[in-house]
């Protein structure tokens, strides 16, 4: 097949992926895609037309050498594929499953403008997999000590990232993490069903094995400040990857009622704390027949099929209509297959309790689109019509804001008036010295893939400033409170 032009290539029909059936899948929180064979990840490969100025690695935000890697799989050369992806990603498993593929890497591929795009995110899934199940993975080789010691605060993508790559440059490593266990959102947020938790576990151990330590049950800004790290622990240079854990509430009356969460806290509750299986773990979780959640997102689809998973009667609330939801299509597609009720259009004006201070119905407020503005944009505009819904539980699912602790705690670091925290752009520096800062926590609520990138600029000038390559510079870091953090701007550096 090799000698295939590209006419012919661009003819073979888009592999799709297999998926659970919905009727069974809501029953359980196996897996919904059930993942390429070999033959069939093969087909897809052969579908890239291998350019000559590959788009595809520009958009992708740690910028995997994808025709390379697609190439390998064409050939069957499938350990090889999982190993050209780990030169730039070294969670590919996770990555080929979560990853916005259709905003980053696949919008730009070239075969998308005639049909559907090469199937990326699949064969790096595919790839990944493949090592991990056939154990063809090889440790990496640390370079000899350079003595230098580096703490990261926080263990989601951009902590594991900067872990990851500070030890592949012989500094030690130190993770501290508040949780009692690593991952960050793909432990706590990121539903199994698109995510199984052995894959972090198995990409925490790796970490190990590599000779990072991991602090866990530590809150840094409460416990232990940057300073008590940088003076008393003697770190040399620290990494700041605390994320963007602080839910936004609509500020409706009777938000504060017996049964009303936050996405963030019910997801937490239920896969970190394992609250479904309560009273067999200890942190229970208040679920009812019916379930509202405010907000079409892609935390909203999560938290949407998660409690349907758990037996309820789910209904999402959203003063938009379903073009207008945030959620990538796929989440959608997948969450409409799955029984829920959908509730466009709807704007929730009040959570109504009994008197005991427990939820009993949620008021909303019909709503309808504006004509487009300059920008082409439709606002949502209030009918002036009421409808009222029984309800049990609700669940606010409209974003977060940064985690304040460590800028509430350290007023060297510097934050915008969102609390996102300012660093220099090219270098990831922040305002207080030998601190630097990647992921969530300097865009605001994100993507794994654009929080490792971040992570991964910032280790690189960690290590570039630790062996003296660089010299400590914020001067271009703004000082508006204005000014907004970090934006991807839709290609790798
Ligand atoms: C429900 C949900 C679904 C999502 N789905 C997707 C998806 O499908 N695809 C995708 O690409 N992105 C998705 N995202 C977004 C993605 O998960 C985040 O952008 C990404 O995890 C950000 O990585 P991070 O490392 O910056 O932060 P996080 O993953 O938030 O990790 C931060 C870590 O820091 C720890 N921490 C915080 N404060 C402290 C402190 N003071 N001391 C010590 N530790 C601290 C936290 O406990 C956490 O473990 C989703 C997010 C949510 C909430």
């Amino acid at each position: 097949m090799a000698g295939l032009n590209s006419k012919e290539r661009m003819a073979i029909p888009f592999v799709h992926m297999p998926l659970n059936p919905g009727e069974k899948r809501i029953h359980n929180f196996d897996e919904v895609p059930i993942g390429y064979t070999a033959e069939q990840a093969m087909q897809e490969a052969r579908r890239c037309i291998q350019c000559k100025k590959p788009g595809c690695i520009g958009g992708c935000p740690v910028g995997i050498n994808i025709p390379a890697f697609l190439e390998l799989i064409e050939e069957g050369k499938f350990a090889e594929a999982a190993k050209k992806i780990r030169e730039t990603n070294f969670l590919p498993a996770a990555c080929g499953r979560v990853c916005p593929q259709d905003k980053q890497c696949q919008a730009v591929c070239v075969v998308g403008k005639k049909g559907d795009a090469v199937g990326i995110g699949n064969l790096e899934r595919f790839a990944a997999d493949w090592e991990r199940t056939h154990g063809t993975f090889t440790a990496p080789v640390i370079p000899a000590p350079t003595g230098k010691r580096v703490a990261v605060i926080g263990s989601g993508p951009a902590g594991l990232t900067a872990a990851y790559e500070l030890r592949m440059r012989g500094h030690e490593v130190v993770v501290f993490e508040a949780f009692h266990r690593g991952g960050g959102v793909m432990v706590y947020g990121i539903p199994r069903f698109r995510l199984p938790l052995e894959i972090i576990d198995e990409d925490i151990k790796m970490l190990e094995n590599m000779g990072v330590q991991f602090v866990y049950d530590m809150i840094i800004g409460n416990v232990l400040s940057l300073d008590d790290l940088l003076v008393n622990e003697k770190f040399d240079a620290l990494f700041i990857g605390t994320g963007a854990g602080l839910p936004k509430m609509l500020g409706i009356p009777g938000e504060n009622s017996n049964g009303v969460y936050s996405a963030n806290e019910y997801l937490t509750r239920i896969y970190l704390m394992q609250a479904s299986h309560f009273p067999r773990y200890t942190t229970p979780i208040e679920q009812g027949k019916r379930v509202g959640v405010i907000g079409a997102g892609n935390t909203a689809m999560d938290t949407l099929r998660t409690a349907k998973r758990l037996g309820s009667e789910v209904t999402c609330y959203y003063r938009r209509t379903r073009d207008e939801a945030p959620a990538r299509t796929e989440e959608v597609e997948h969450a409409e297959q799955e029984f829920l009720n959908w509730k466009w259009l709807h704007n929730p004006v009040e959570i109504i309790a009994d008197a005991n201070n427990n939820v009993k119905a949620i008021k909303c407020e019909k709503m309808k689109l504006s004509d487009p503005d300059s920008s082409g944009r439709r606002k949502p505009v209030g009918t002036g019509e009421f409808v009222t819904d029984e309800i049990d539980t609700i669940v606010f699912s409209l974003g977060c804001d940064v985690n304040p602790i460590i800028p509430a705690t350290d007023k060297e670091i510097r934050i915008n008036k969102w609390g996102i925290v300012m660093v220099d752009k090219d270098t990831n520096m922040t305002t207080k010295e030998k601190v630097f800062a990647g992921g969530d926590v300097v865009t605001g609520g994100s993507t794994v893939i654009l929080a490792m990138g971040q992570a991964k600029t910032a280790a690189l000038n960690m290590h570039k400033y630790l062996m003296g390559e660089i010299k400590w510079d914020i001067s271009k870091i703004s000082t508006d409170p204005n000014a907004s953090g970090i934006v991807w701007e839709g290609k790798n550096k």
